[in-house]
């Protein structure tokens, strides 16, 4: 635990939640597992983990924390999402379940397990100038892919020959379709404690 550091909650109603908490503590954060809508209200700042949109739709609408993350989000609570979390956070989802419902926020277009059933998980190595020189080993897991942006985001990385976008951020929300967790570089976890600082003012 560090005592300075602000307090980010990880949504732990699926996914790989305590890989994002190491990561966070990692880079200087305290961080808490969210399992409900009063522990919500008391952290600085959430982390969606991946996991199954779909499954993560469907719990948040039963547990209740729908609405409740869509009025954090506008009140600006900033949040960071990884693979099925980068879709939580899309304003729109194509090839999504009809009853399939985001937080939203992100003024993108993602489209669900867009690189097909043949490369169901690959690892590429990426740069991400917003994060330093060194290039980031980002694993991608029936990974979502970015077809479109609006005009106030922020392309924070590609992936490929074609330039697949893989990361984004609007304002307070930001978004990979990897897995920083999963890796022993700290670095996307560190720029979203230092969102989170800023926020702070
Ligand atoms: N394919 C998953 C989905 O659509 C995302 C995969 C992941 O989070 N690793 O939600």
């Amino acid at each position: 635990m560090n005592a300075a550091g602000p307090l980010i909650g990880v949504l732990a109603l699926q996914g790989d939640v305590r890989e994002h908490m190491r990561s966070l503590e990692a880079a200087g954060a305290r961080a808490v597992s969210v399992r409900s809508v009063e522990t919500l209200s008391q952290v600085d700042a959430l982390v969606i983990p991946g996991g199954e949109s779909t499954t993560m739709s469907k719990l948040a609408i039963l547990d209740g924390f729908l609405e409740p993350l869509r009025e954090a989000r506008s009140a600006g609570m900033p949040m960071y999402g990884s693979c099925a979390g980068l879709i939580m956070l899309a304003d729109r989802v194509t090839d999504a379940r009809p009853d399939q419902e985001t937080v939203g926020g992100i003024d993108v277009t993602v489209r669900r397990n867009a690189f097909g059933r043949q490369v169901d998980s690959f690892e590429a190595d990426i740069d991400m100038p917003s994060i330093g020189p060194d290039p980031f080993r980002a694993v991608f897991i029936r990974a979502p892919r970015v077809d479109e942006v609006g005009p106030e985001v922020e392309v924070l990385a590609r992936v490929g020959d074609d330039g697949t976008i893989v990361a984004v951020r609007q304002g307070r929300l930001m978004a990979t379709a990897f897995h920083p967790e999963l890796t022993g570089d700290h670095r996307i976890h560190q720029a979203f404690v230092n969102l989170v600082s800023q926020s702070q003012g």
